[in-house]
């Protein structure tokens, strides 16, 4: 018997995961065959991103190296180092735009009986963060001691020495030709691991979703329906048309060709709810799907999974106004534009990692002097948001690569 692709058998693990995950809560989450198969799909999920996570590091650190020491030799490290920057910049304006627009729109939160959220703030005390010392925060974590940020695992930190390493090889050039072979290397040998990994994808993808599926509380996230809905319409029409579009208007490249080669990515994404977690699978799509150049997709790729966060963008714009709208309070163009900056910054600062946006939502809820508690109500919901929202952070990333190669070839 012929063994399908492994495209076809993530997407028919999705599929087993989602039905098998239906089918647990009709026979009853408590049953003894639920919980024996929620224990078992927790640990075979953890386990997959625990494989993607183990790699992630060593990936991150020479992919950016090897990525910018590459683009040296082809002279365009400034057009694409300012192409990518202003191309993650539109990309998250487009997301924010409409964000706002559907929330002007269809005004989620006018109708939610406050009582929950009275409820819910008593049972939640957020940090108090004001968007100055988010930003002091935010700054201070860039640089670090590359071994303490290495073995910490913090994703930004490591990405910027990579940066500075890979200048530095660049500039030394014949000198040091030895340890950038050496990197080099180590990149192959580590997407020679991002293959084994791989193939337990399926698996992975489907004990995930089955976990989603089971441990979602879907009585909540009926009173929160409708700011679900604005998100995930936002989230696909920025997804599913808009991306696609500026992609098509920009390359040529077709929508489903593109979806096509970004398919493992997006499925992985949606069921680990991490654009880190993601980033081995988002590379070897870019690269071996979507053909775009090495040297493009190692610099743009990595550095998009943790800045470039269209759908975690459009998310925290959503959920301020939505807030917004619970306590009763109108937000002038002004303070629209506030939501507009301080999300935009809030995505970018957010770690590609779940549930993260939740965490940097606090700051753009104060800067238009929203209740930060007011977090706890969006809590119940916001795994399953963030499932798809992590999708478009991706997707994002994939479609910038295509994009600035096309770019910097012109
Ligand atoms: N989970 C998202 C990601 O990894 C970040 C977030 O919005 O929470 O891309």
């Amino acid at each position: 018997m012929k063994i399908p692709s492994l495209n076809t058998q993530i997407l028919l693990g999705a599929i087993f995961g989602i039905a098998i995950g239906f089918g647990l809560v009709a026979i009853g989450k408590d049953s003894a065959t639920a919980q024996t198969s929620l224990y078992v799909a927790n640990l075979v999920g953890t386990l997959f991103i625990d494989l993607l996570k183990m790699v992630l590091i060593p990936l991150v650190f020479t992919s950016i190296v090897v990525g910018v020491a590459n683009l040296q030799a082809h002279k365009q490290i400034h057009r694409v180092w300012i192409s990518t920057l202003c191309f993650f910049v539109f990309s998250m304006s487009v997301a924010i735009i409409v964000g706002l627009l559907a929330n002007q729109i269809f005004e989620p939160g006018k109708g939610l009986h406050l009582d929950m959220l009275q409820n819910a703030m008593t049972n939640f005390s957020a940090k108090q963060q004001t968007p100055a010392d988010f930003f002091t925060k935010f700054l201070h974590s860039l640089f670090m001691n590359p071994f303490a940020a290495l073995a910490q695992g913090e994703v930004l930190a490591v990405l910027i020495f990579a940066l500075f390493l890979g200048v530095a090889l660049v500039i030394g050039g014949e000198r040091y030709k030895n340890i950038l072979a050496l990197l080099q290397e180590s990149l192959e040998i580590v997407m020679q691991m991002v293959r084994w990994i791989m193939t337990l994808a399926p698996f992975g993808i489907m004990a995930l979703l089955i976990k989603l599926m089971v441990t979602q509380d879907f009585s909540l996230l009926s009173a929160l329906g409708k700011f679900a809905a604005v998100v995930t319409g936002g989230l696909l029409l920025h997804g599913v048309v808009l991306l696609p579009l500026i992609l098509y208007l920009v390359t040529g490249v077709k929508p489903w060709r593109f979806w096509h080669g970004a398919r493992e990515a997006l499925l992985t994404a949606f069921a680990t709810s991490s654009s880190s977690a993601t980033l081995p699978i988002t590379l070897r799509c870019a690269e071996h799907n979507l053909h775009v150049r090495k040297e493009i997709a190692q610099f743009v790729i990595p550095l998009g999974a943790t800045i470039n966060m269209d759908g975690t963008a459009l998310y925290e714009a959503v959920a301020a106004l939505f807030v917004a709208n619970l306590v009763g309070i109108d937000l002038n163009l002004m303070q629209q534009l506030v939501v507009f900056f301080t999300a935009m910054f809030a995505a970018i600062g957010a770690p590609g990692i779940p549930s993260a946006g939740m965490v940097t939502m606090v700051m753009v809820l104060q800067s238009v002097g929203l209740p930060a508690e007011a977090i706890a109500i969006l809590l119940p919901i916001d795994r399953l948001l963030d499932t798809i929202r992590t999708a478009a952070n991706v997707e994002g990333d994939m479609v910038g690569s295509l994009i600035i190669q096309k770019l910097v070839k012109n």
